[in-house]
């Protein structure tokens, strides 16, 4: 499933990158976007390729960005967790389905600051489909779920004038399916603290010039992860953390 989660990943850097510039994810073959370069079949090997070339185009030298490894060994370290996490079979098909969806708008995030409606819209119904027919959630959670997702970040969206992005309303559908409500608000509170440290700690260091945003859904991304694997862990110290206060 690692090894799955690798090739799954490499196919999802590569939707990551061409969704948004509206082209074929079928053709060209795999290629540098600086000077064109096919990529031979040495050069197609997740991680390993990128730490042979030491991050940059055989070709023309131009650098690799990062983010294609690490888009990969997240990918693999989900598919991984999940099968031993989740040990229903039919519920880890759905999850994985999830992962991928939300690695592929990290990615079309991180390269245009955008979800496209092409991923997130089709990966909703597909998310809510593929949960409620493998019986992940019921389909009372699973819909309550996307419609709560949905509408408290559309008020985000409102009074925030938009720099909550709708890409990011339209996305919860598919987290608020697969988790339903209580675990859709979990994920905007682990989010939202992961999005503010780091955007604070730039904003200090002055990584981060004024008036400038950083892209929310990676941290939407870690926000998912907590939820699934560390959520009652987190939720029951943080409970516990406010019972020593009073
Ligand atoms: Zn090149």
């Amino acid at each position: 499933m690692f090894l799955f989660g690798l090739v799954v990943g490499s196919f999802l850097n590569v939707v990551g990158y061409r969704v948004p510039r509206r082209e074929s994810i079928l053709s060209p073959r795999s290629h540098c976007t600086a000077c064109s370069h096919t990529l031979q079949w040495y050069e197609l090997i997740p991680i390993f390729s990128w730490l042979l070339l030491r991050g940059r185009c055989k070709s023309c030298h131009t650098s690799i960005s990062v983010r294609y490894p690490i888009l990969e060994l997240v990918t693999a370290s989900l598919f991984f967790a999940t099968t031993l996490y989740v040990q229903d079979f039919a519920h880890a098909v759905a999850w994985c389905v999830f992962w991928a969806l939300m690695i592929a708008v990290t990615a079309t995030d991180l390269t245009s600051m955008r979800v496209p409606n092409v991923l997130s819209l089709p990966g909703a119904l597909v998310t809510l489909g593929i949960v409620v027919l493998t019986g992940t959630q019921t389909w009372s959670a699973s819909l309550f779920g996307a419609g709560a997702g949905f509408f408290v970040m559309l008020f985000l969206n409102l009074i925030s004038r938009g720099k909550m992005g709708m890409g990011d309303v339209k996305l919860f559908l598919s987290i608020g399916a697969i988790f339903g409500p209580y675990g859709a608000l979990e994920t905007l509170v682990f989010a939202s603290a992961a999005g503010s440290l780091v955007g604070l700690a730039m904003r200090f260091t002055g990584l981060l010039p004024p008036r400038t945003y950083i892209p929310f859904v990676p941290y939407i991304l870690v926000g998912t992860i907590l939820t699934e694997f560390f959520g009652p862990r987190l939720a029951s110290w943080y409970i516990s953390a406010i019972l020593h206060l009073v």
